[in-house]
């Protein structure tokens, strides 16, 4: 059984945070984490952390022990410099903390990228924690819309640069901009993007402690996930009927699948399938086949078989990237945003018109 270690920070990381509750408990009813028990096979811890104590409130399948709020008036509004400042002076009540959950095998911190607390407290924690600790720690990080504004993308371009510099054993990126097609209003594109993440992230712990037919296991994770240029994305696929494996397993490797835009036959550089199914839809021919289709222009991919009776296909794929061009594009619209926010900061420094209209009335007083 392995022991997990799921924190989500930042309104961002803590509603990803509850839906996986929210899923792991198995009930819709919001009085699920009152009495129901996780349905985890392993032993997994989650945890919210945010400075805002609204977005905490608002969690409802998420227990109250597992839910620390760090008192900043309402949040850190979008400043990092803010959250990285609060984060150390909080450092020891948030260590202690997780040091009293015991160790893990393996630890996934869930974030934004673009918004004040959960930006700025992962890279902190994931370093104290990868000092403290010998188990692997991966960020799941979640890419801006593009139009949130000037703001957002500065942070998100440095956010992930300071995950990346944390001791971090590997980032997986999700991306709102990419997601947004899930369609209706922002609110249940949220609640949608945060479902399938969620999905993702509880087929993958469900897999890594299986008893497979085909083994992967945590050791190949951690390859995959040291593969490439520390950045992934996971793709999946559930058949609602019959359908042949050979299309499960393309169909989770394509954009329709994947929670970040990447061409994986030109930009993965390792993977990993994990196909779950009953045993009569799982073609050992045609995975293989499959599977050696892949690794022609991906290099190894490990694969991963999980029986399961009367069940249709499902297919997870985790890769590596060896380089993203989507995140290329990100960062330029980033450095077109810092610029903008220097030009107005300079054009305030030296533009006094505000200055000079008060200082009409310097030295008079009101008259009554
Ligand atoms: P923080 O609480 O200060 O860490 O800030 P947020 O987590 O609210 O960060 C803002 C960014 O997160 C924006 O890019 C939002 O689009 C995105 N965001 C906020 N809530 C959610 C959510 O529930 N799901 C998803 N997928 N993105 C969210």
């Amino acid at each position: 059984m392995l022991n997990i270690l799921m924190v989500g920070n930042g309104q961002c990381g803590n509603r990803i945070l509850d839906s996986i509750n929210r899923q792991a408990f198995g009930s819709k009813s919001r009085f699920a984490k009152f009495y129901a028990k996780q349905q985890y096979k392993s032993n997994v811890q989650t945890l919210a952390i945010n400075t805002a104590v609204n977005d905490l409130k608002e969690m409802k399948y998420t227990k109250a022990k597992d839910r620390i709020h760090i008192p900043h008036l309402h949040g850190v509004g979008a400043n990092r410099n803010v959250g990285r400042k609060v984060f150390d002076e909080n450092k020891s009540q948030i260590m202690r903390n997780l040091d009293e959950r015991g160790s893990f095998d393996i630890a996934f911190v869930i974030t934004s990228a673009s918004g004040g607390t959960g930006s700025s407290f992962t890279p902190s924690l994931i370093r104290e924690l990868k000092e403290q600790n010998d188990y692997p720690v991966y960020a799941v990080v979640v890419l801006p819309f593009r139009e949130e504004g000037t703001l957002y993308l500065q942070n998100a371009a440095f956010a992930l640069r300071d995950i990346r510099g944390s001791g971090v054993d590997g980032i997986i990126l999700a991306d709102n901009q990419y997601l947004k097609q899930m369609g209706g209003d922002v609110e249940s594109a949220y609640d949608s993007i945060n479902e399938m993440i969620a999905k993702r992230l509880l087929f993958l712990l469900d897999s890594l402690d299986s008893e497979m037919m085909m083994v992967t296991d945590l050791g190949d994770f951690k390859t995959v996930m040291s593969g490439g240029a520390g950045i992934a994305t996971i793709g999946y696929y559930e058949a609602d009927g019959e359908v042949p494996i050979r299309t499960a397993i393309q169909k989770a490797v394509s954009p329709s699948g994947l929670l970040f835009n990447t061409n994986v036959y030109e930009e993965a550089s390792r993977s990993m399938i994990i196909i779950k199914g009953d045993k009569s839809s799982l073609s050992i021919d045609e995975i293989s086949t499959e599977v050696e289709k892949l690794s022609d222009s991906v290099g190894h991919v490990f694969k991963g078989i999980i029986v399961r009776k009367g069940e249709y296909p499902r297919v997870l794929s985790v890769l590596t990237l060896e380089s993203a061009s989507e995140l290329e594009e990100l960062y330029h619209l980033a450095v077109g945003a810092i610029n903008t926010e220097k030009e107005k900061k300079e054009r305030v420094q030296e533009d006094k018109e505000v200055d000079k209209a008060f200082s009409q009335i310097e030295g008079l007083e009101p008259q009554y």
